[in-house]
């Protein structure tokens, strides 16, 4: 760490924490939360003509940030601040600009507007870095629009599925016209891939979206990973019968077999450490109050922050499921219905971004991430680093999302003494 001390002492670490001003990044929040398709509420889709406005805005704070900016091909928001000379490899910073359907106004935005409200506190106070950074913020994240999430930071690690071009939205404007009528190149996508060596690190700064930050009274809390998750279609099979007159012993329940199933699942995702599991969805058939359930589907979602944990958990789960149909008689049939990898956070991004808190006199807190991010995208060409903040209630994906100003202050100097001290 000597050579970063050195070199926030060099450029003058101070004055860049005073060049920041958390309520110029909230009010630019409220400005991208007012850019809505929907009255009373904020939606704002991958290429919608909202998106349109919110890359004005940001390409105009990105310039005045003292950045380079412009559209990328997938309609990204990019912004480049060179280092002490031009041309040198990146340290990426981004997040994502489109929204779910009735969104709070800091998912993604947030950081965003965090990036580069950092990047203006180095352009006032001309402090050059001996990297370039660049913020981005991505188009799509969040899939709604085409039901594929990590449309722009796949762009941008180069693994953009070309095969997505032909889908078509609710409306049948497949994604090729869209990006056309956004006045971009459909075929121009893969050319903004970048190569590994071009990122040094990619690090975002986001709400956390859940509660651990605020029971803990923290403001801030580095990232450990992106967890991994497995969806599972489970279906049962036992014997529909009169709800009076099967004896209890002779009943093949379908339904009290898939209940044991659920408690299964909260018992040993409660036994492993940082991993959820979760079944959300179940329907019994016939579905009348004088029959016994013959058949039950249900759903299981299982995620963690490493891939081997997750994959031990939705094991027991399986032979957990395989005895209790076996104990009671029934037929079991599983399905996986979508697997994701684990994207683990560098152990040096870690450290670096845990420097950065602990300067700040805050105490470090490790969590994993349960939500999807663009690092996940990312990690393919880079280490990646995630510095959450805490949020009113843990609640995300909704109007009443929430943070606060003095949070937002905090995790400004956090996340600018981790620029400035950066070191690949
Ligand atoms: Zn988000």
């Amino acid at each position: 760490m000597a050579g970063t001390i050195a070199r926030a002492m060099a450029i003058g670490i101070a004055a860049v924490l005073a060049a920041l001003d958390a309520q110029r990044v909230l009010a630019h929040c409220d400005a991208l939360g007012r850019l809505s398709e929907m009255e009373g509420g904020l939606t704002r889709v991958f290429l919608s003509p909202q998106q349109r406005e919110a890359n004005t805005h940001v390409l105009g704070w990105m310039r005045d940030a003292g950045m380079d900016a412009h559209v990328d091909a997938i309609g990204n928001c990019v912004g480049r601040y060179e280092g002490d000379r031009p041309g040198l490899p990146c340290l990426m910073l981004g997040s994502h600009l489109d929204t779910v359907r009735d969104a709070g106004k800091y998912d993604g935005m947030l950081g965003v507007l965090s990036a580069i409200e950092c990047v203006g506190a180095l352009h006032a106070t001309k402090t050059r870095l001996p990297f370039a950074v660049e913020v981005i913020g991505f188009g799509d994240e969040e899939g709604v629009r085409y039901g594929s999430t990590l449309l722009g930071s796949r762009a941008v690690a180069g693994t953009f599925d070309a095969t997505l071009l032909d889908k078509a939205d609710a409306d049948g404007i497949a994604m090729r016209e869209a990006l056309v009528a956004f006045g971009l190149d459909p075929s121009a996508i893969a050319r903004i891939g970048r190569k590994r060596g071009d990122v040094l690190g990619y690090a975002e700064l986001h709400i956390e979206q859940g509660p651990v930050l605020e029971a803990k009274g923290l403001p801030v809390g580095v990232v450990t990973a992106i967890n991994g998750g497995n969806r599972f279609a489970l279906e049962i099979v036992g014997m529909a019968g009169h709800a009076g007159t099967v004896p209890m012993n002779l009943r093949q329940d379908a339904l009290a077999a898939a209940a044991e199933c659920v408690l299964a699942v909260e018992r040993i995702a409660r036994s492993m450490p940082d991993v959820v599991g979760t079944v959300g969805r179940i329907a019994a058939q016939p579905g009348a109050m004088n029959v016994i359930p013959g058949k039950v589907a249900f759903s299981v979602d299982v995620r963690a922050p490493t891939d081997a944990l997750r994959r031990t958990a939705a094991a027991a789960m399986r032979d957990e499921f395989a005895a209790i149909a076996q104990r009671r008689r029934v037929e079991l049939s599983t399905s996986l219905l979508w697997e994701a990898r684990t994207a683990p956070c560098a152990d040096d991004m870690q450290r670096q971004i845990a420097h950065a808190i602990d300067a700040e006199g805050i105490a470090v807190h490790r969590l994993p991430s349960g939500a999807g991010h663009d690092g996940m995208a990312i990690v393919d060409i880079a280490p990646i680093g995630m510095l959450f903040v805490r949020c009113k209630g843990g609640i995300s994906h909704n109007p009443s999302e929430a943070i606060t100003r003095d949070d937002v202050a905090t995790s400004l100097r956090v996340f600018a003494r981790f620029i400035a001290g950066f070191a690949s």
